[in-house]
């Protein structure tokens, strides 16, 4: 049994069973124990492959569609980018690559850079000294007096989310408890919850919330309307109401969500649609969602893969092909991961068209 799976027990013994958001926090971020807290899960040798440690081609269509944005925001002469969970800085790196000639851009840019996990600052320190970012733990300590430009790939799906199943015409929490064998187990609550179903969800059905992602995404928007900007978000996620979509992964496959406390990824299927409600409830344009495949299609992504075949082995090719399929084939990541958009003023925004 890990520590941490002790330290739960412990604290479920004690207070009585513990909610999804609570549990995914204590797996994810435990200040000694937490998933991230503790190592580099990326790569085919960790948990999970993200898109850009898929390939350079990524990183160069986001850099593309951020310096474009900035461009539509007057090419503000000061201005901060700002990667919520950078991972191992390649995103970021291959952004400011592409940006290298274009010297207004990278003349006005703050790199800022949201991350809880000592060993990818690290990382993202060897990776991107260049560039002289700053860190920060939470939204609140960003400090902020120019225009802004965020972005995020694969960090809302880790922010916790809760659930709830409909039970007997009641909403009752869906909780971690110990079980008869010592075992970590899903359960409901015995208590109804206060929050009132959906008037068509289903007896049995799943409805999750995400309070903390949703409050982070007001802060975001918070900040934009206050200083002006655009934010994107890349994530694999829905647009509908309910389902249970929490996961998790370890040596890239499903697991029971209970099962290596602390040493699997949990993450859960992002919510775009409370999202986009907040947008427009705050007076902020949204764009999307557009699947990933038609966002880096319509940047361009092809032609970039032509023109890297051209200088290419031909083992190379077959990688670079094969890597672009990873990103855009419709039944690897092109469908399921999400892209939306939004920003403080009604912009053009580069690949939301289709
Ligand atoms: N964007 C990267 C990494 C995605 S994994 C990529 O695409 O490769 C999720 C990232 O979010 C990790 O860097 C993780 O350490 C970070 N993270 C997770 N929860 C966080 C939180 N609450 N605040 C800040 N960063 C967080």
């Amino acid at each position: 049994m890990s520590a941490l799976e002790t330290i739960i027990k412990n604290e479920i013994l004690h207070n009585g069973p513990m909610d999804i958001g609570h549990y995914m926090n204590l797996c994810l971020g435990h200040p000694q124990h937490g998933y991230y807290i503790t190592r580099d899960p990326f790569g085919k040798t960790g948990d999970f492959v993200t898109a850009p440690e898929v390939s350079q081609m990524f990183g160069e269509m986001i850099g593309a569609w951020i310096i474009d944005t900035w461009q539509k925001l007057g090419a503000p002469s000061s201005f901060t980018l700002l990667e919520c969970g950078a991972g191992r800085g390649t995103l970021m790196s291959d952004i400011m690559r592409v940006a290298k000639s274009v010297s207004d851009f990278t003349n006005a840019v703050q790199i800022k850079l949201l991350e809880t996990s000592p060993v990818l600052i690290k990382k993202q320190q060897e990776a991107l000294s260049a560039y002289s970012p700053k860190w920060y733990g939470s939204l609140s300590e960003v400090d902020l007096n120019d225009p802004l430009i965020v972005i995020g790939n694969e960090f809302l799906d880790a922010l916790p989310i809760r659930q709830f199943r409909k039970d007997n015409n009641q909403l009752k929490e869906v909780v971690i408890g110990v079980d008869e064998d010592e075992k970590l187990s899903l359960g409901l609550s015995n208590q109804p919850s206060d929050i009132d179903a959906p008037l068509n969800m289903k007896e049995g059905e799943i409805l999750e919330l995400a309070p903390i992602r949703n409050q982070f995404m007001k802060t975001v928007l918070d900040m934009l309307k206050k200083n002006r900007g655009a934010g994107l978000f890349i994530d694999y996620g829905y647009n509908q109401s309910f389902g249970d979509t929490l996961q998790a992964i370890k040596d890239h496959k499903f697991i029971p969500v209970t099962d290596h406390v602390g040493d699997a990824d949990i993450t859960s299927h992002v919510d775009f649609l409370s999202l986009r409600k907040l947008c427009k409830q705050e007076g902020v344009h949204e764009y999307g969602l557009v699947k990933q495949a038609d966002f880096l299609k319509s940047l361009g992504i092809v032609t970039r893969a032509q023109i890297l075949k051209q200088k290419a082995t031909s083992a190379q090719s077959g990688k670079i092909e094969k890597d672009l399929n990873r990103l855009v084939g419709l039944d690897e990541m092109g469908k399921i991961f999400k892209v939306m958009a939004f920003s403080s003023e009604p912009l053009p925004l580069a690949g939301f068209s289709i």
